[in-house]
C-alpha cells in the first residue's frame, strides 16, 4: 500500500535553516494547466539564498515555501482546454507565468510583468516534489533525445540568452564575463553559440576559472581587489578591449572593472545582483558613451535555449556536477552551498535513478 507521503513528498522550507521533505496535496490541473511528475530540477543561487537567508530584497518567505524552479518533467493529466500536451509528454518547465494582459506581456517583454507568478519566489511554491501543476503554455516538449536534466537547465541557459540578446552578441563579438558561477558559464555558452569570436571570464576563484577554460572561453583571468587593475589585465591577455561586457557575478568592484574595460560606444549588460547601492565610474561610462543594459531573467528565450541544448551547440552537461534523489534533497541543499559544486540537480521522479 502507498502511503501519503509516497504520493506527493516536496522540499519545504519553513523558516532560515530549516528545510523538510514533507507530504502535501497533488492538485488537480485547471483550466490551460497540465499535472506534471516532475523528474530533474537544478538547484539555483536563489533557492540556497530563501534557505539561508529566508529572503531576496523585497522577496521575503514569511508562510512554508516549496523550493525550485530550474525544471523538468513528465505530463501526466491535461486540463480543459490544453492543446499542444498529451499525458506521457515530456516537458521542461518555464517558470514564471506572466498576466498575459498588461502592456508589458503585450509587447513581448513580459518578464517585466508586475502580476508574474514565478516558482519558488515567496508566496509561490516551487516543483521539488513528485508533482507540480503548471500553466501548459509555459511547458515545452523536449525532443526524445533530449534529458530531463538538460531540460532543466533551459532555465538557467535562458539567463544567459536573453543577457547575450540584451548585450547584442553576434558574430565576431568580444566579450567580457565577470563570474565563473552558473550564470558566468550559461552566458559564456551561449555567447560563444551566439557568434562570439573571444570570450573573457574572470572570478576571484582559481578553480572556477579552470572549469570556464575547460568548458569553453577562450581566456580567463583573475580578479584583483582594484577594478582598474582587473580591466588592464582583461585588456592585455585579450588584446583589445571587449565591445560587450556582461556581468554575472553581483561584486561592486567586477561591476567596476567592466565599465573600465568596455570599449567606448560599447555595452555593459548587469546580470548579477549584488548590494543595492554601488558605486560606479559613471562619468567614465557616460563621456565613453557606453549602454548599460539590465537583464532580469529572460523572455521569450525558452524555445531558443532549448533548440541550443537540443541541436548539441550547446552541451550543458558538463556543468551537472552532482546528483540527487529528492530524498537526500538536504544534502543536495548543502553541496550547492559549499561552492564545490557547478550544477546540482535532484531527481523528483517516482523511480527515479541518481
Ligand atoms: P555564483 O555565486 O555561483 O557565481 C558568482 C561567481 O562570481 C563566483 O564564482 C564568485 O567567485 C565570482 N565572484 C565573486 N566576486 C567576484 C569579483 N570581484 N570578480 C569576479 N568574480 C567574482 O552565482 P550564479 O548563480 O552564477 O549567479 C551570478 C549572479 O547572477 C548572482 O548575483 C545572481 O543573483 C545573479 N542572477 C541574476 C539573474 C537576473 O535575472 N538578473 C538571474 C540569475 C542570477
Ligand atoms: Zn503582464
Amino acid at each position: 500500500m502507498t502511503s501519503a507521503f509516497d504520493e506527493n513528498i516536496a522540499l519545504v522550507l519553513h523558516k532560515i535553516d530549516d528545510l523538510r521533505l514533507e507530504p502535501v496535496p497533488i492538485n488537480e490541473p485547471k483550466d490551460g494547466e497540465v499535472l506534471l511528475e516532475m523528474q530533474s530540477v537544478g538547484i539555483c543561487g536563489s533557492d540556497v539564498h530563501y534557505w539561508k537567508r529566508g529572503c531576496i530584497g523585497d522577496f521575503v518567505v514569511r508562510a512554508p515555501m516549496i523550493l525550485g524552479h530550474e525544471s523538468a518533467g513528465k505530463v501526466i493529466k491535461v486540463g480543459p482546454n490544453v492543446k499542444h500536451l498529451k499525458e506521457g509528454d515530456r516537458v521542461t518547465i518555464e517558470p514564471g507565468v506572466p498576466c498575459r494582459r498588461c502592456d508589458f506581456c503585450k509587447t513581448g517583454r513580459y518578464n517585466l510583468c508586475a502580476d508574474v507568478v514565478f516558482l519558488a519566489t515567496p508566496p509561490v511554491h516551487g516543483s521539488i516534489a513528485r508533482y507540480h501543476t503548471h500553466a501548459a503554455d509555459f511547458c515545452f516538449k523536449l525532443p526524445d533525445h533530449v534529458t530531463y536534466e538538460e531540460g532543466a537547465f533551459c532555465e538557467p541557459l535562458s539567463v544567459g540568452v536573453h543577457a547575450c540578446r540584451r548585450a547584442g552578441v553576434t558574430i565576431g563579438s568580444t566579450v567580457f564575463i565577470t563570474g565563473a558561477g552558473p550564470i558566468g558559464l550559461v552566458s559564456m555558452l551561449a555567447a560563444t553559440a551566439m557568434g562570439a569570436d573571444a570570450i573573457i571570464m574572470t572570478d576571484i576563484s582559481q578553480s572556477r576559472l579552470d572549469f570556464a577554460k575547460k568548458v569553453g572561453a577562450t581566456h580567463v583571468v583573475l580578479a584583483d581587489n582594484d577594478a582598474e587593475k582587473t580591466a588592464k589585465r582583461v585588456i592585455e591577455t585579450l588584446g583589445s578591449m571587449p565591445r560587450i561586457s556582461i556581468e554575472c557575478s553581483g561584486a561592486e568592484s567586477s561591476i567596476q572593472a567592466t565599465f573600465y574595460a568596455t570599449i567606448s560606444g560599447g555595452v555593459v549588460v548587469l546580470v548579477g545582483l549584488g548590494r543595492p547601492l554601488v558605486s560606479l565610474p559613471i562619468v567614465n561610462a557616460a563621456v565613453r558613451e557606453i549602454d548599460i543594459r539590465g537583464v532580469f531573467r529572460y523572455a521569450n528565450c525558452y524555445p531558443a535555449a532549448l533548440s541550443l541544448i537540443a541541436s548539441g551547440r550547446i552541451d550543458v552537461k558538463p556543468l551537472i556536477t552532482h546528483r540527487y534523489n529528492i530524498k537526500e534533497s538536504v544534502q543536495a541543499f548543502q553541496m550547492a552551498e559549499s561552492g564545490q559544486a557547478i550544477k546540482v540537480m535532484i531527481y523528483c521522479g517516482k523511480d527515479a535513478q541518481k
